[in-house]
């Protein structure tokens, strides 16, 4: 295709001539980038024009962290949000069992029952008449309580004898019977749900790219493992992946993964091997973050780490040997300490040019970031989190500490290199959810009125870059990915309205107008 966008806002994300009017794109490259007036004496009969005013074109905005074919699982699940009944929810349920086989599992999520008429919670009984042949299990929307029905039970192996596992509560009737509703007991339920087949993770990846291009995002850095990555490269293959994927995997994977030519760092510009993904710590909600102090609510407790230095400088080892390289996951202030410590070990011992990432880095010590910078490590942060995490971080961390949490504008003032991802699913993949927190430093109700920590809130800028530059880079493709200058791959974002006119309260519900990717209009707005 060969086309012009004309007068509109372009954000070119290159650091000599940041904005634009107008731009050419042919054969699947950006050819020009300037005013409207010179486009225009660069088009010719064959040139597809698009006048654009009042929009927004950037670099197509990558997703630097989620879980990609397990969002697109997640969209088929049965949604219970916003429902006000139990009935309403038996109404959803009796229409999965219509679409699944005889024993298939039907699960969905996000009931509450306190916006239910009933007002009460519910049990097995609610569901067993409408679902006898298929177990179901519906997640809260808290994630941590479950509704299943008998056949669930059965499937499980959730009798009258089954004894309550540490930390985890199966509801009993009077007599001792199980109800069908039980406390952090999702993962013992979820161990008999078995995974799904090639197909189905075909199917769900497809799913997950409609959602993602429909929200212009043009490329994801997906943290899943070789089932995912072959339901990938079989899209791929086929011709049908038109999204841009970099993908991690856990390190026990990577021996497999050579095995099958699969490298870290090599592969197509569509589907390619990045990081190998570790894990530091825990998390903020569920007071597993590991901490150099202890817990603002609980003096007792520091966080858990989830192995050693020596052992994390061990597997970042494996990674360079691999010539890969890592992408961390480090929550707490110490993780991150503990995570520069083992790259820096593992560095020493395998010198060269690295592009190491910490994951979500959502609480810093200060004494870190000059350590971060001068490593070049990238700090992939999710702001949407902010939006839910703000008031745990201050009961949890305590208000001092939080000075430093998901402190993203210290970071670039720092001179760290900082990306951005929405960490669906347990996010939208919308990622002006981001934008609204990393510009507003607010929650969606508009609360704090000046923005938590303030001095944190980024430019529009800022955040375009961590959406775009940076991911780029590090996936080692910042010569041909990132921004629009001549010769880039022409991956565009064109936003219906220009981010910068509009009020940041409104910023989740502007419409994406086109998502182009490799220079072909990938989703464009009905
Ligand atoms: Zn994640």
């Amino acid at each position: 295709m060969e086309a012009a966008i004309l007068n509109s806002r372009v954000f070119t994300g290159d650091p000599l001539k940041p904005w634009a009017e107008a731009l050419y794109v042919q054969d699947g490259r950006v050819a020009a980038v300037g005013s409207s007036v010179e486009i225009r004496a660069a088009c010719s009969r064959e040139t597809s024009v698009f006048e654009l005013p009042g929009r927004l074109v950037t670099p197509g905005i990558v997703d630097a962290h989620l879980h990609f074919v397990s969002f697109g699982l997640y969209l088929e699940r049965v949604d219970l949000r916003d429902l006000t009944s139990i009935a309403a929810c038996r109404e959803r349920v009796r229409n999965a069992t219509a679409t699944k086989k005889r024993g298939e599992w039907i699960i969905g999520r996000g009931w509450n029952e306190h916006i239910w008429a009933d007002r009460r919670e519910p049990n097995s009984k609610d569901l067993d008449d409408i679902a006898r042949d298929h177990p179901v299990m519906l997640v809260r929307c808290c994630g941590h309580t479950v509704w299943i029905n008998s056949m669930a039970m059965k499937v499980a192996g959730i009798t009258r004898e089954t004894v309550d596992s540490p930390g985890a509560r199966i509801e009993r009737d009077a007599k001792g019977n199980p109800i069908g509703l039980c406390r952090e007991y999702r993962k013992i339920i979820e161990k008999v749900i078995p995974p799904p087949t090639l197909e189905e993770r075909r199917a769900a990846a497809l799913r997950a790219q409609g959602e993602a291009l429909r929200y212009g995002v043009t490329g994801v850095h997906t943290c899943e493992t070789l089932a995912e990555w072959d339901a990938l490269a079989e899209l791929e293959a086929a011709g049908k992946l038109q999204i841009r994927v970099h993908h991690t995997l856990p390190p026990e994977e990577v021996e497999n993964a050579g095995a099958q030519g699969i490298r870290l760092g090599k592969g197509s510009d569509r589907l390619w091997l990045g990081q190998v993904k570790l894990f530091a710590d825990g998390t903020l909600g569920s007071s597993t973050a590991l901490l150099h102090a202890p817990y603002a609510d609980d003096a007792s407790n520091t966080g858990l780490a989830c192995m050693t230095v020596a052992e994390m400088q061990e597997r970042v080892e494996m990674a360079y040997r691999h010539a890969g390289d890592v992408a961390v996951h480090a929550i707490g202030d110490l993780a991150t300490t503990n995570v520069l410590a083992a790259i820096n070990g593992a560095r020493k011992q395998f010198p060269g040019p690295k592009r190491d990432r910490i994951e979500h880095v959502q609480l810093m010590h200060p004494a870190d970031f000059a350590r971060f910078r001068a490593m070049d490590v990238v700090a992939s942060c999710q702001p949407v989190h902010l939006h839910t995490d703000m008031l745990v971080a201050e009961k949890k961390w305590g208000l001092d500490r939080c000075r430093y949490g998901y402190a993203w504008k210290s970071m670039l003032r720092e001179g760290l290199r900082v990306q951005f991802g929405s960490d669906a699913p347990v996010e939208h993949i919308n990622p002006l959810l981001s934008f609204h927190a990393a510009l507003t430093r607010q929650r969606l109700d508009g609360e704090p009125k000046d923005g938590w920590f303030p001095a944190e809130r980024l430019t529009l800028e800022e955040t375009l870059h961590a959406f775009t530059a940076v991911p780029a880079w590090v996936s080692r493709k910042e010569v041909r990915l990132g921004s629009l200058a001549p010769g880039k791959i022409a991956d565009l974002t064109v936003f219906a309205e220009d981010l910068a006119a509009v009020t940041p309260d409104l910023l989740p519900s502007v419409k994406v107008e086109m998502t182009i990717v490799d220079g072909e209009i990938a989703y464009r707005k009905g």
